[in-house]
């Protein structure tokens, strides 16, 4: 019988976003519900099934037109068996997530890490499109990523490939949530950015930050780059210490994987236009010059879809 359907599933600490598409990877109809990471995994995985039955039947789906689900999911995961090893997010140890659906749903289930996904939906439908060779790099509360080579995601031996947050920056920076010291996610994520926000304000430096909020620990990301959009030198200088140390790992990813396209996504580049400038100027300063003349750096653009798009793309993939 002719598939008609994939179906993705985008699986959050917070939120599961699940999707129904057609074969062209176009969003029929979507449910959102919340994750309820506090009960046990069997519990979270029962929503996730009822979500996936609720989009087929508001398309009228039956079981045969759909040719699989995709799932993004935070990892650790071992893609090959299915199964999320580790998700501080989900409070889950070795959960075989697939198996419990395919069991259940009696349909092939696909999981992926959601960076990854991230990075195939925006090769896919995105910003990426056409790149065969491709990074796409995420910064939002922590770094992450996913590499494209030869239009195929880079999983590595055991499918930890494209940790794009966690290679050394600065030797002895400060200590990022991997444990390593000096990490790219320790030093430019929205966490590192709202950081050195705090820690201006707490040194006494003139700044609009300490006006925008009650007390110097309300300051975060957002409130800088506001800050910065506002003309604020202490939070352009942030910004652009910031879009600096972007530039060196994006210099890094150019020479190593000598990709057509950077593109870059999640909350911190949304405000994007602020670093935009200083990135590529680190770009120009530091990489290889014959690479980064092949290379684009580009904004993503499937906005807060991105993640059940990527599960889609993951479903669609070798359709
Ligand atoms: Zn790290």
């Amino acid at each position: 019988m002719n598939k008609k359907y994939v179906i993705g599933v985008d699986l959050g600490g917070t939120k599961i976003l699940t999707a129904i598409a057609d074969m062209e990877g176009k969003i029929l109809n979507r449910v959102r519900v919340d994750t309820g990471a506090d009960e046990p995994a069997e519990n979270v995985i029962g929503r996730i099934i009822k979500t996936v039955n609720e989009v087929m039947e508001q398309v009228g789906a039956t079981k045969d037109e759909v040719l699989r689900i995709g799932v993004g999911s935070p990892g650790p995961l071992d893609i090959e068996k299915g199964v999320v090893l580790f998700s501080p997010n989900l409070k889950w140890h070795n959960v075989p997530i697939v198996s419990m659906m395919e069991e259940e749903l009696g349909l092939p289930v696909v999981l992926e890490n959601d960076a990854n996904a991230a990075a195939l939906a925006e090769y896919t439908f995105g910003a990426g499109k056409g790149a065969e060779h491709m990074i796409y790099m995420t910064i939002s509360t922590g770094i992450g990523g996913g590499v494209i080579i030869n239009g195929q995601l880079l999983h590595g031996v055991g499918s930890a490939a494209g940790e794009l947050g966690h290679h050394t920056i600065i030797p002895d920076g400060p200590q990022c949530g991997c444990g390593n010291y000096g990490c790219l996610e320790a030093l430019a994520s929205g966490t590192a950015l709202g950081r050195y926000g705090r820690e201006a304000v707490l040194s006494g430096e003139e700044t609009l930050m300490r006006e925008m909020v009650n007390s110097p620990e309300k300051v975060d990301g957002s409130v800088v780059t506001r800050a910065a959009e506002a003309g604020d030198k202490v939070a352009l200088e942030i910004v652009d210490r910031v879009a600096t140390y972007i530039g060196i790992g994006i210099a890094n990813m150019i020479n190593i994987f000598n990709p057509a396209k950077v593109v870059l996504g999640g909350g911190v580049i949304k405000a994007g236009h602020l670093f935009y400038d200083k990135i590529l100027k680190t770009v120009e300063e530091r990489a290889l010059e014959a690479p980064r003349k092949q290379c684009e750096i580009v904004f993503a653009e499937l906005g807060s879809d991105v993640g059940v798009l990527g599960a889609i793309a993951v479903a669609l993939k070798d359709k």
